[in-house]
């Protein structure tokens, strides 16, 4: 082998720790994860918001391979999450192949040398036999096009970027956004602040959370009995595919509308209010959010929910479209993040020097989410239309982790063909164009012309199922120059 590593990681989050952990877990030593931060755990150590939590249950939402009896509860908090994170990094020894503070900047296919050269923000490169991107869909805080933005005279900062310098205590707090994010912090921040002021462009549908803390008799039985801890796991995830499954049927089971609907009816009386926060698009055409405390936050008496649209910032505050000044001392953009691109602005170029870039000019697009043509020994995590609205991403990395050590042990450079590529492709939009999620909505997952591009279609273990073995008819194999004489 001529290059430094036989494969580099790009990311420490979930995806790319579970790469290094399942390359360890075969013996492979001959690997390094680059991670731009200082420390392991993506977006959950971007997301320190107060109330930030999973809206999976964790006994799911965690490597199958590392169960965890301590969960604290049925749905945990972010602090317990990166914990794990963290635990399951040190005790499989993932921390020698962590290379921090070395962001990935741009990662070039040498034909010559038959292995990518990936380069690093500090200046530095590391060459690879495969180059495995975990960049994840939700790590670019994305701030709103608002004019006089910029004019606010006061703190402001992004959901994932929290200031917690910032103390809100008593301060008229403007919040623009009510995605996940926001459910999280409005009620924690509404404790607190004089007054908040929340900015609501479209309502979301919204079901009860269902959490509870595990008893200490429950986590003692997980650690007696790792199959009754399977059986939790295996539940919930069973649980969850039978929601898609509904609702891939076209049929919403006609429970689920009500069930949102009663939980709007339960924690509202007010019909105003009721009428702002119901929605006029088809359930799960949006993320559907839980939430046991964001409604009735919103009915306290230091809070207003303003649905008229925002006109622009003045260093006051917020201007709506009626010409109303909402006057604010602290601005807190919940706006999302810019999910459209897989790979951030790491520029990566493949055979003849093709970049990923212009081929991903009408959107990004991959074989099974993981490969693309003309590139070869590249793999992507959580790569395009791998998201799920129903179920853990988890195991959707476990399933592309598995694929990738399977093309890793063809020992040669492989790269998906483009025929193949396309037809997955177009058979996957015509799967995507019945799903609830090309309703009549905004949302992360699709293009303001309403291409589906982060979302898988299907089940969860549909996607498992198509992934479960490399096919190598799919591929072909790239060939190495001859060494010289
Ligand atoms: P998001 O779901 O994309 O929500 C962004 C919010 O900002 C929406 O309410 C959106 O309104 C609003 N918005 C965006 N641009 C705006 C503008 N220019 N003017 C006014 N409002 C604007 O982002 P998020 O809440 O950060 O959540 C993103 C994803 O992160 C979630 O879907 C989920 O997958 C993940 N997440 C998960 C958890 C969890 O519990 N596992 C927690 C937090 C986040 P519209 O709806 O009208 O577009």
């Amino acid at each position: 082998m001529t290059a430094d590593y036989r494969i580099a990681i790009l990311g420490a989050g979930f995806a790319g720790l579970c790469m290094g952990l399942r390359l360890k877990a075969q013996g492979e030593t001959s690997f390094v994860i680059l991670e731009k931060a200082h420390e392991v755990g993506g977006a959950w150590r971007e997301n320190t918001y107060p109330g930030c939590g999973c809206d999976i249950p964790s006994h799911l939402y965690s490597y199958s391979f590392e169960p965890n009896p301590d969960w604290p509860e049925v749905y945990s908090a972010q602090p317990d999450i990166l914990a794990y994170i963290k635990s399951v990094a040190e005790k499989h020894g993932l921390y020698s192949h962590l290379r921090f503070n070395s962001e990935v900047t741009g990662a070039s296919w040498d034909e010559a040398a038959g292995s990518w050269r990936i380069s690093t923000a500090d200046g530095g490169s590391v060459t690879a036999e495969a180059f495995v991107t975990a960049w994840g869909q939700l790590n670019r805080p994305k701030l709103p096009p608002i004019e006089g933005r910029d004019d606010f005279a006061g703190p402001s900062f992004h959901s994932a970027r929290w200031d917690s310098s910032v103390d809100l205590a008593g301060k008229r707090v403007a919040v623009v956004g009510n995605g996940a994010s926001a459910i999280q912090f409005v009620p924690e921040v509404a404790k607190l602040a004089g007054q908040l002021t929340l900015f609501q462009r479209s309502p979301n549908w919204i079901v009860p959370r269902m959490s509870r803390p595990y008893t200490p008799e429950e986590k003692a039985r997980f650690r007696a009995e790792p199959a009754a801890m399977q059986a939790v796991r295996d539940e919930i995830f069973e649980m969850a595919e039978a929601r898609l499954v509904a609702k891939r049927a076209g049929t919403l089971p006609v429970e689920e509308v009500p069930i949102p609907l009663a939980h709007l009816h339960a924690q509202v009386a007010d019909p105003d209010l009721r009428a702002k926060l119901t929605p006029d698009y088809e359930v799960g055409c949006k993320r559907v959010l839980i939430s046991n405390d964001f409604y009735p936050a919103l009915t306290r008496p230091n809070v207003e929910l303003v649905v008229e649209a925002i006109a622009c910032m003045t260093p006051e505050g917020v201007v709506d479209a009626t010409g109303r000044l909402h006057e604010a001392d602290v601005v807190i953009y919940a706006t999302g993040f810019e999910t459209k691109s897989f790979v951030g602005d790491t520029a990566i170029t493949g055979l003849s020097g093709a970049s990923l870039g212009a081929a991903w000019a009408q959107g990004p697009e991959a074989y099974l989410g993981i490969t693309v043509a003309g590139f070869p020994n590249l793999f992507l995590l959580y790569g395009p239309n791998t998201n799920l609205g129903h179920n853990s991403i988890i195991y959707m990395i476990e399933a592309q982790v598995e694929y990738v050590l399977q093309a890793l042990a063809q020992g040669v450079p492989v790269a998906v063909k483009a025929e193949a590529m396309v037809a997955y492709n177009a058979r996957l939009q015509d799967d995507l164009a019945v799903t609830p999620w090309a309703g009549n909505c905004t949302s992360w997952y699709k293009t303001p012309e309403g291409k589906i591009l982060n979302n898988w279609p299907g089940t969860a273990r549909a996607y498992a199922e198509a992934v479960a073995r490399f096919d190598a008819g799919a591929y072909e194999v790239v060939k190495l120059p001859e060494p010289a004489e």
